[in-house]
């Protein structure tokens, strides 16, 4: 269901989940517990605006995050830009949460690889008004030094290191997460799949989500790996 329950504070957490891993499930359940949020929303792009269209088609790429996010009770999936007929744009889809959830405070959450880009989305100085931000380390991906001028002045007096400042209001912040690096990547998960390296990626991928790549044969075709 999509439908936000009434709560004081959800996390959101977007991406192409192609497929889901190990490094999202940290980082969703990490930002849950470190917030103390009661849910946190993985919300998979039908097709992302800002990358190359995703390998595996969204019906199997939303059964995989159902079977990532059975075990984890507070973690939960959110089909709206599946179902949506209209581009993926990010501010379109805190507009849609919002109107559901006047007064909470929402969370989007996004690892410091995709944050260096925002100054590329749709309507991006406009996100502040729609969400917090809660930026978390990528491994390999230093944030500091490379954020863009534009990005670096307009986040300048939003950043906090307040967690509770997140809960208390509900946009407008930037919160800089550092968790223990995450090595996975889906483009690196893919590649290793289509080279029948499946060793490489187990400890990466949920068992019940390596089990279904398995049974549906996905990410076999090596000359189709789009990376980010
Ligand atoms: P790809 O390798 O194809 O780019 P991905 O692993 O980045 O895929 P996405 O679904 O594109 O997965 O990512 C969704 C969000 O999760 C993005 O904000 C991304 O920065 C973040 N993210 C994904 N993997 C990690 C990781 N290992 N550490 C930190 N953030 C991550």
């Amino acid at each position: 269901m999509n439908l936000l329950p009434p709560l004081c504070a959800v996390g959101l957490f977007g991406g192409t989940f192609d497929p889901v891993h190990e490094g999202h499930l940290l980082i969703a359940r990490s930002v849950a517990a470190h917030f103390g949020l009661k849910q946190v929303r993985l919300i998979p792009a039908r097709v992302p605006v800002h990358r190359a269209a995703p390998m595996a088609e969204a019906h199997h790429r939303l059964a995989m995050l159902r079977l990532a996010v059975a075990p984890s009770p507070e973690l939960a999936v959110d089909t709206r830009e599946i179902d949506s007929l209209q581009q993926n744009y990010t501010l379109l889809t805190l507009q849609n949460l919002r109107a559901e959830q006047p007064n909470a405070s929402l969370l989007w959450i996004i690892g410091e690889d995709a944050f260096v880009q925002l100054p590329t989305w749709y309507r991006w100085t406009e996100l502040f008004d729609a969400a917090h931000f809660v930026v978390v380390n990528r491994a390999g991906s230093a944030l500091s030094g490379a954020l863009p001028e534009v990005l670096r002045a307009a986040v300048a007096s939003r950043l906090t290191k307040n967690k509770r400042a997140l809960t208390s209001c509900p946009v407008g912040l930037v919160y800089h997460l550092t968790l223990p690096p995450q090595p996975a990547s889906s483009t690196q998960i893919r590649a290793a799949l289509a080279a029948g390296r499946v060793d490489e990626v187990a400890g990466l991928l949920p068992a019940p989500v390596l089990a279904y790549i398995a049974r549906h044969a996905l990410y076999q075709d090596q000359g189709n790996i789009h990376g980010s």
